[in-house]
């Protein structure tokens, strides 16, 4: 070892490194175990660089392939630790060599000319940023939005309660007024000594007088789900005679006007099906479907109350032959207070909850309510829920 003077100038541990080391032609590895394994360079300005490879950089400088995954042409440099790299080199990386050779410091340098690595590292990590931005700015504007459909959603709803309150009031009004005209047309005895009038006068009482009562019923609910104190007293109950208690209900309800002609038809495997349900929500519900079928599909129209069992579902169908709802209104009608523009320009009164509130008592049952319809084809709603199983009924 030539300069193996020079590095016990160095001081004794050098010496001892360089005594075990082995030396190897620059670039290539002398020893399989890369921490024995020494650079030996000469500097032109005749300092002798002895690298003691401790891992990472140094075995990374004994193998010219790990150089070339730091940069192309990149090759190992010993350095005057602290002073400024020389002409004609880029700096990639610097380690210093320690205690045994704190003057120095090894260096792995390309040209200038040659390819920045860092520039890969800059591009790749302003590509990482961008795609954080653009990230990030989507994610604000999904906020905004939200928050923006949101606010234009309090609108419509504060729009749509305001709108209710007025259709409450005339809602309200319109059956009050008829009782009270013919109660009195009955107390001034105008259809004395007729008993076909007074029958008429008296059924158009009740028959108002329950609509009153389905409508307060109806906001009652209302008021309850919205405070949350709405509770269901379930049990087990025929479905098929829940439909008919309601077809029953809604006869004389209608007793006074044209009759709509309200077919209940109960298939076979329905006879016999229950499920577990508040009976009076139930029947309110149907109420609600049966007294749209007749507003809207006319009074004469004909209506169809069918009760199946389908797998494990009862399902109640109220089918009307009215002017139908198109499909892009199917979701919209069961929100609180929505009533559609055909219903409006129709002339028929209502308070848009009949639908929301027949939604909310069929989920709270573990069922849904579905509708099919289009415009000129009538409507069918239908209220399925989980049947029990026909032992579990005996
Ligand atoms: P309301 O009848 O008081 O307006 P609902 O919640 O019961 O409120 O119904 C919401 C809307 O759905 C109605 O305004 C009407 O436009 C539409 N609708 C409901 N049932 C029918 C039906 N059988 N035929 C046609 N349209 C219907």
């Amino acid at each position: 070892l030539a300069d193996a003077g020079r590095a016990a100038a160095l001081g004794p541990d050098a010496l001892d490194l360089a005594r075990g080391a082995a030396i190897a032609p620059r670039g290539r590895p002398a020893t399989a175990d890369p921490a024995r394994n020494l650079v030996v360079r000469r500097a032109d300005d005749g300092v002798l660089g002895i690298v003691v490879d401790s891992g990472g950089l140094a075995a990374a400088a004994a193998q010219p392939d790990a150089l070339a995954q730091i940069a192309p042409r990149a090759r190992p440099m010993v350095l005057p630790t602290g002073a400024p790299p020389p002409a004609g080199v880029r700096v990639l990386a610097t380690v210093p060599l320690g205690a045994v050779l704190p003057h120095l410091t090894l260096a792995i340098v390309n040209d200038p000319t040659d390819p920045d690595p860092l520039d890969d590292v800059i591009a790749s990590r302003s590509r990482r940023h961008v795609g954080l931005t653009v990230g990030l700015a989507a994610v604000l504007a999904l906020g905004l939005l939200a928050t923006i459909r949101g606010a234009a959603r309090e609108r419509e709803l504060a729009r749509l309660k305001s709108d209710f309150v007025s259709t409450v009031s005339h809602e309200l009004k319109t059956p009050l007024t008829s009782i009270r005209m013919f109660a009195e047309m009955l107390e001034q005895g105008v259809a004395q000594g007729d008993a076909d009038r007074t029958a008429r006068y008296h059924g158009i009482i009740v028959q108002e007088s329950q609509r009153l009562g389905l409508l307060i019923a109806n906001l009652l609910d209302y008021a309850q789900i919205e405070r949350g104190t709405r509770r269901y007293r379930l049990a087990r109950a025929s479905v098929a005679a829940i439909a008919q208690d309601a077809v029953a209900t809604f006869r004389g309800l209608r007793e006074a006007q044209p009759s709509n002609d309200v077919v209940v038809a109960v298939s076979p495997e329905a006879e016999r099906t229950t499920a577990l349900v508040d009976r009076d929500v139930l029947i309110q519900a149907l109420l609600n479907l049966l007294a749209n079928a007749a507003k809207y599909g006319g009074a004469d129209a004909p209506i169809r109350v069918e009760v199946e069992q389908v797998a494990h579902e009862a399902r109640i169908t109220v089918r009307d032959r009215g002017p139908g709802i198109p499909a892009a209104e199917h979701e919209r009608i069961f929100r609180e207070f929505y009533r559609t523009a055909q219903a409006y320009s129709a002339g028929v009164e209502g308070t848009g909850l009949g639908l929301a509130l027949v939604k909310n008592h069929v989920t709270a049952h573990g069922g849904r309510v579905t509708v099919e319809s289009a415009p000129g084809k009538g409507a069918a709603f239908t209220i399925a829920l989980p049947a029990l199983d026909h032992e579990q009924s005996t």
